[in-house]
């Protein structure tokens, strides 16, 4: 089967958009997404909308969580702040019982599902260096693992139980002892520096992951943003991918 992987849309509904109608054409089996619906954006309750409405597995993540007010915001800086006390302000009822229900892990074909790392999700760690990298594939027996969270996509690989490799391509195909740890990349945020959308496909059946670039509309994004008052760093990184 063939599955698109997203991540971190982050209330971007143009890069969500974008990003569907790209998927739609690529003819997938499903799609997936793996959390931070919300925070930073303009448009929380479209965005949940929209992914639920035609996603199989979604899982949450620590800015979902956040504006459940399930965690504390003290890790966030002040503009993530800023964003998740207005998101928290305008959710629906209806968004937040959704984002509610949704769980810290899944499952499909070969392949651990999960926001930001395999082990403890609930810590929300970030995957930043090729030895953290290293040491989660101790805590996942699939074949393939996917995060997001830190909105930089990659692919990094171990063979035979211990060379791990980042993968400097953004197609790869797996050879018989190989397990893999792929980073999607943000949908709405991306921080590598590149300003366009990101996602994933996934072939279960050729073991294969491929990431995808598109460049959206980001200045639409960025009126609304500033006709909502949301703070200027937040609407400049869109632009310088950071
Ligand atoms: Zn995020």
């Amino acid at each position: 089967m063939r599955f698109a992987i997203y991540s971190d849309v982050h209330s971007n509904l143009e890069a969500l958009e974008t990003v569907l109608a790209d998927i739609s054409r690529k003819k997938v089996d499903a799609n997936i997404c793996l959390g931070d619906i919300v925070g930073y954006g303009p448009d929380p309750n479209e965005c949940v909308d929209r992914v639920l409405r035609d996603v199989q597995i979604c899982i949450a993540g620590n800015h979902d969580h956040a504006a459940l007010k399930r965690i504390s915001l003290h890790n966030f800086n002040a503009y993530a702040k800023a964003a998740i006390e207005w998101t928290q302000g305008v959710l629906s009822k209806d968004s937040q019982e959704r984002l509610g229900a949704l769980g810290l892990t899944a499952e499909k074909e070969e392949a651990l599902l999960v926001h930001a790392t395999p082990r403890d999700p609930e810590k929300w760690s970030y995957i930043l260096t090729m030895e953290h990298a290293a040491a989660c594939f101790q805590d996942f027996t699939q074949r393939f693992c996917f995060v997001g969270h830190t909105h930089s996509p990659s692919i990094v690989t171990e063979e035979d139980g211990t060379q791990i490799r980042l993968q400097d391509t953004d197609e790869y195909q797996l050879t018989k002892n190989q397990r893999c740890l792929v980073n999607v990349g943000s949908v709405g945020q991306p921080r590598d520096r590149d300003s366009r959308t990101c996602y994933a496909i996934y072939d279960s059946a050729k073991r294969s992951v491929s990431l995808h670039r598109l460049p959206y509309d980001i200045q639409a994004t960025q009126k609304k943003m500033k006709a909502q008052k949301q703070p200027e760093f937040n609407i400049r990184r869109l632009v310088d991918g950071r």
